[in-house]
């Protein structure tokens, strides 16, 4: 399907609204740090929303309660959105790991979650990092081009 302009304000917006309830039901409640100016991006918005979907989940599903923060700030020609999290963490003998189809330390899990999302970040030719510390937490940063409209 065409890409097409979208707001990542209003759709960080739209998925901390639907992932809330789950959330507040773990003790666990999720801010949105964002700046006011609207920052866009040209993307298939259903596979966007997908992989944001993906990383708050994987926050929620790592703690027992407390805090993520969605962070959404511009830098240079780029948005760039963090998420931070209170959770278990990644083990550093693990962090090259996940992503990999199949890989999940969950007892339902199906390890995919990460594989979608940084294929569908690749395929927007943004990119993601991960920082994790056992035992505090983790955070994932996702950068995507902004839609830079000519003058
Ligand atoms: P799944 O959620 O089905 O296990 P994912 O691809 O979404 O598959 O995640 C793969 C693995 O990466 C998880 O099983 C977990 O071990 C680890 N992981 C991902 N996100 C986090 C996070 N925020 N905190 C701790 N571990 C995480
Ligand atoms: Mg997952």
């Amino acid at each position: 399907s065409a890409k097409a302009v979208c707001s990542l304000n209003s759709l960080l917006d739209h998925i901390v609204t639907l992932l809330n309830t789950q959330a507040i039901i773990k003790n666990i409640y999720i801010y949105i740090e964002e700046e006011t100016e609207d920052l866009r991006i040209r993307c298939i918005s259903n596979q966007i929303k997908q992989v944001f979907m993906n990383f708050i989940k994987n926050a929620i599903e790592a703690m027992d309660n407390g805090k993520i923060t969605v962070c959404l700030k511009k830098e240079k020609t780029f948005a760039v959105v963090e998420i931070i999290d209170e959770g278990c963490g990644i083990p550093e003998s693990m962090l090259s790991r996940v992503g990999e189809p199949f890989f999940t330390t969950k007892e339902k899990g199906t390890g995919l979650g990460l594989m979608v999302s940084y294929q569908i970040i690749e395929d927007h030719d943004g990119d993601i990092e991960v920082e994790s510390t056992e035992g505090v937490g983790t955070k994932f940063t996702i950068r995507l081009p902004l839609y830079l409209e000519d003058c």
